[in-house]
């Protein structure tokens, strides 16, 4: 197996007399590797605890599982919703010093009540919503209740005892359980958090070093939005191609921090906006729309739709390859939509209406992409309102070709663009049609891109 540096991996065995050059570890332990081209049967890599570095018998070592995608995995798994003081009583049985839950109140919908049991008794403890904090006692305050439960966990404060045991909820996983059994979890007194480099819906990205690799963490402080983004995660954690943005791990702490690869040339969008027509050519343009197809190719083959592809939801490594990014819409059916929501100027006309979304919904908007990627990062549909763009489109209008587009690229969206689902060609289709696309540019640059890709010379 070809394993890359960076790739974390878990001991099968022990490894407790380390001859030297080796690594000591045990059964469970999580691995960095960190070359493997050393020698035959052996990896140099990095222990993620003890941070020493050595050699590893390759046939020793698996790589990380994914999560499993499961509604019951939770990062809030003592949270048991609406349920009276009486019926939390009864699930704290029998007592046990430090077995706790959280309930919402309800006397008081929105309010919160830690119960915990100690010395055979059950106390209750409201939560106090103030100033868009929590507090129990107006002494400490938490963001979260996961903030909350974390700070309890170590600390009596105004508590009858710490927080020992979480009682959960029937059918309730445990996410750090889950993440830490599985390798994914990493630890927060390794990260060195640098600057803020770009602001998402739900919280800010910064960059970052872990373990001496250069990585991007997107910050989730809100509870209900990191129990969601847990689902986006376990999906990524499935997920390895060169053109997806790659999941290193996440960090429970006061909410949720997602790791990833660092895109140091940051969204497409922004990459295309800042350089221009006089830095970036047509056959550049192609290598970048290449890379998001073969990155969309692989999610088709795993059967996940995407459903919010978009030049914004794409970044640019430092060797300048393009990734999908974003896979929070990504699911594997298609139900639950919130129609408000949806990214109207990318969406499929049979998206929009019915909520049929697919991997050949995921083609049109591919479409979409590309004009933005030949218009240099463009708003698609220009001047355009929305209602306007739903209403024209439905009727068969579709956008003309971005100034200076080679034909051929352009032929390429009208096909993604064919209103009947059906029609549109799917992404191993796309990818023939560009990589002959990409051979007609200039002679060199097909054959080149690969290796330019590695020098980061790519234009
Ligand atoms: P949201 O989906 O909530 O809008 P994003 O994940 O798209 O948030 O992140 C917002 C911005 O942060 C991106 O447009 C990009 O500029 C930057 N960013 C996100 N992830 C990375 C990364 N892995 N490397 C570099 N920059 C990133």
């Amino acid at each position: 197996m070809n394993w890359a540096p960076g790739t974390q991996c878990v001991a099968k065995c022990d490894n407790r007399k380390a001859k030297p050059g080796e690594l000591l570890y045990h059964k469970g332990d999580i691995l960095t590797i960190v070359d493997t081209s050393t020698r035959k049967g052996f990896y140099a890599a990095r222990h993620n605890t003890t941070e020493e570095e050595g050699l590893i018998n390759s046939s020793n070592v698996r790589e990380r599982e994914a999560l499993r995608v499961d509604p019951g995995l939770s990062l809030m798994p003592w949270f048991h919703g609406k349920i009276s003081g009486p019926t939390a009583v009864g699930k704290l049985q029998p007592p046990q010093d430090g077995l706790f839950l959280v309930r919402e109140s309800i006397r008081h919908p929105g309010d919160y009540v830690l119960c915990v049991s100690f010395s055979k008794e059950v106390f209750h403890y409201r939560v106090i919503y103030q100033d868009n904090k929590l507090t129990i006692d107006n002494q400490q305050y938490f963001y979260n209740l996961i903030d909350m439960i974390e700070f309890y966990s170590k600390t009596k404060g105004s508590l009858v005892t710490t927080l020992v045991t979480p009682r959960k909820k029937q059918g309730a996983k445990s996410a750090e359980q889950e993440l830490s059994k599985t390798g994914w979890l990493l630890d927060i007194t390794k990260l060195i958090l640098g600057e803020n480099i770009g602001e998402g819906e739900f919280g800010a990205v910064y960059r970052g070093e872990y373990m001496g690799q250069m990585v991007a963490v997107k910050t989730i402080k809100c509870d209900v939005t990191a129990q969601a983004f847990m689902q986006e995660t376990a999906v990524m954690t499935k997920l390895q191609h060169k053109n997806l943005v790659r999941l290193l791990g996440v960090i429970l702490h006061k909410g949720l921090h997602i790791v990833t690869e660092l895109m140091t040339k940051g969204n497409l969008v922004n990459f295309l906006r800042t350089r221009g027509r006089s830095v970036v050519g047509p056959a550049q343009l192609l290598r970048f729309s290449l890379d998001v197809c073969e990155g969309m190719e692989y999610l088709e083959s795993k059967k996940l739709v995407h459903r919010d592809l978009a030049a914004r939801n794409v970044l640019i490594s430092d060797d300048s390859v393009a990734k999908v990014s974003d896979f929070g819409l990504a699911k594997m059916d298609s139900k639950e939509t919130d129609k408000a929501k949806l990214p109207v100027k990318w969406t499929a006309p049979e998206a929009l209406k019915k909520e049929k979304f697919s991997t050949k919904s995921d083609v049109w908007s591919y479409g979409v992409l590309l004009w933005e990627i030949f218009a240099y990062g463009r708003q698609p549909y220009p001047k355009m309102s929305l209602e306007e763009v739903k209403e024209k489109v439905e009727a068969g209008y579709r956008m003309e070709a971005p100034e200076d587009c080679p034909p051929g690229a352009y032929a390429i969206m009208k096909l993604c663009w064919e209103q009947e689902p059906r029609k549109r060609p799917g992404f191993s289709k796309l990818r023939e049609k560009l990589e002959q696309e990409l051979s007609k540019t200039s002679p060199s640059s097909a054959a080149g891109s690969q290796e330019a890709a590695k020098t980061g010379l790519r234009s």
